[in-house]
């Protein structure tokens, strides 16, 4: 019998969602006359804006005639949607990157997953808690976690975000080599300011450690002055990766496109003290374990950075924007304590008379049908929370909250 990566033999069996489902599936099963309303799951539920799907059409019509027809592409992404991100996200923003630092990708939950691929195994890595549930598995598979033991891995520093400090984590006590940091942040909502943003970058820089910074949310930013990359923080491009993703942006959750950008500035020590570039690096993993994201897609993701798909999803958002804005105004008139939501498509309600996350979740499930996501499941500091996400229809939305406000 072969051996195994027995780091898996340590990852709790049951992923957050699942656990949620299996919960969900016995409810419904027991009440089939009852309609569900899921303010859980982070999927959208609007359609591709029409520029996208036009795209997608005359993409596919390509693909039926052999002097159009596409292959494998490059692994990094095609030339016309990197220049697309290039000029709309970061030269429009004044950020000076090159085209071959953004890597094009089918998804940020891949690429924040095979990131850490790039550090050793006793790379000490640092945590928001609670945390978008990835970054953390990921790192416990290839064995750079420690032991598991009361719901906290022993390796990891985890840096808590909560009330009382504002959802903004501290600095570490002490140095890890790579920092996760996801701002608009899942699960809380909340986003980190410019100045929390320089802080980091300061430390970074200071400590030799690495950002890997989350951005896939970047689109609901709704403040000028509030930075929407990393690289928008002078010295972030020798210290930062950053992550971003079409799937809420534009909808691209069942498409599958993303993109990472890797500084060619950045910079690690390998065993025997040469320096390495982390951009040849992933480049060298990314051509080695992946071939592309689908030619049709990456051209209906081109869409998106055109005027029409840009004006088509601006409306999309601000139904989204909306929802948040409701359930805000809603929960407060309820007199529960929520945040985030402002920018940023979830809400992040305290349990109200000291409940635990999973028995309101349990409350909310079986006496308003009402689905949230229990906080307990993105780490021990979001015990006592419940995140809610605006992603479904308005409609829905205000119906799930007039269930909640007959509930409480
Ligand atoms: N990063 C964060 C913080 C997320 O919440 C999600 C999805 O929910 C992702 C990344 C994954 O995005 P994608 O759909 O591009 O894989």
């Amino acid at each position: 019998m072969p051996s195994i990566n027995s780091a898996y033999a340590s990852l709790s069996s049951s992923y957050l969602f699942s656990e949620i489902a299996r919960r969900v599936r016995a409810f419904q099963h027991a009440n089939p006359e009852k309609e569900i309303i899921s303010l859980g799951i982070g999927d959208v539920s609007q359609p591709l804006v029409p520029a996208v799907i036009e795209a997608l059409h005359k993409a596919a019509d390509e693909m039926g005639h052999s002097e159009t027809f596409r292959g494998y592409g490059p692994e990094q992404g095609y030339a016309f949607l990197r220049d697309a991100i290039l000029e709309h996200d970061f030269r429009s923003r004044g950020i000076a990157l090159d085209a071959d630092e953004i890597f094009i990708s089918d998804g940020a939950k891949s690429d924040v997953g095979n990131f850490q691929e790039m550090f050793g195994t006793d790379a000490v890595i640092a945590l928001t808690d609670p945390v978008y549930p990835v970054y953390v598995d990921s790192n416990a598979m290839s064995g750079r976690c420690g032991e598991f033991k009361d719901g906290r891995w022993s390796r990891i520093i985890y840096l808590p975000c909560t009330a009382e400090n504002g959802f903004e984590p501290a600095l570490p006590e002490h140095r890890p080599d790579v920092i996760y940091l996801c701002s608009p942040n899942n699960p809380t909502g909340t986003v980190l300011s410019r100045t929390a943003l320089e802080r980091w970058v300061a430390y970074a820089r200071e400590n030799d450690a690495f950002l890997l910074f989350d951005a896939a949310y970047e689109c609901f930013v709704s403040d000028p002055d509030q930075p929407r990359s990393i690289f928008e923080i002078e010295g972030a491009d020798e210290v930062a990766v950053e992550f971003r993703s079409l799937s809420k942006t534009a909808g691209f959750t069942g498409m599958r496109c993303a993109y990472t950008v890797v500084p060619k500035k950045l910079k690690a020590r390998a065993d025997d003290g040469t320096m390495l570039s982390l951009h040849d690096m992933w480049l060298r993993r990314q051509s080695t374990k992946y071939n592309g994201c689908p030619y049709i897609v990456q051209r209906a993701a081109e869409a998106v950075f055109s005027p029409a798909g840009q004006a088509q999803i601006a409306h999309v958002l601000n139904i989204y924007r909306g929802n948040a804005r409701n359930m805000l105004r809603g929960l407060d008139l309820m007199g529960l304590a929520a945040y985030g939501g402002i920018h940023s498509p979830y809400v992040w309600l305290k349990t109200p008379g000291g409940m635990t996350s999973w028995d309101f979740f349990d409350l909310l499930l079986q006496n308003a049908a009402v689905v949230c996501t229990p906080g307990a499941g993105f780490g021990a500091s979001g015990e006592g929370y419940v995140r809610m996400t605006a992603f479904n229809s308005p409609e829905n939305t205000l119906k799930a909250l007039a269930r909640l406000k007959s509930l409480l």
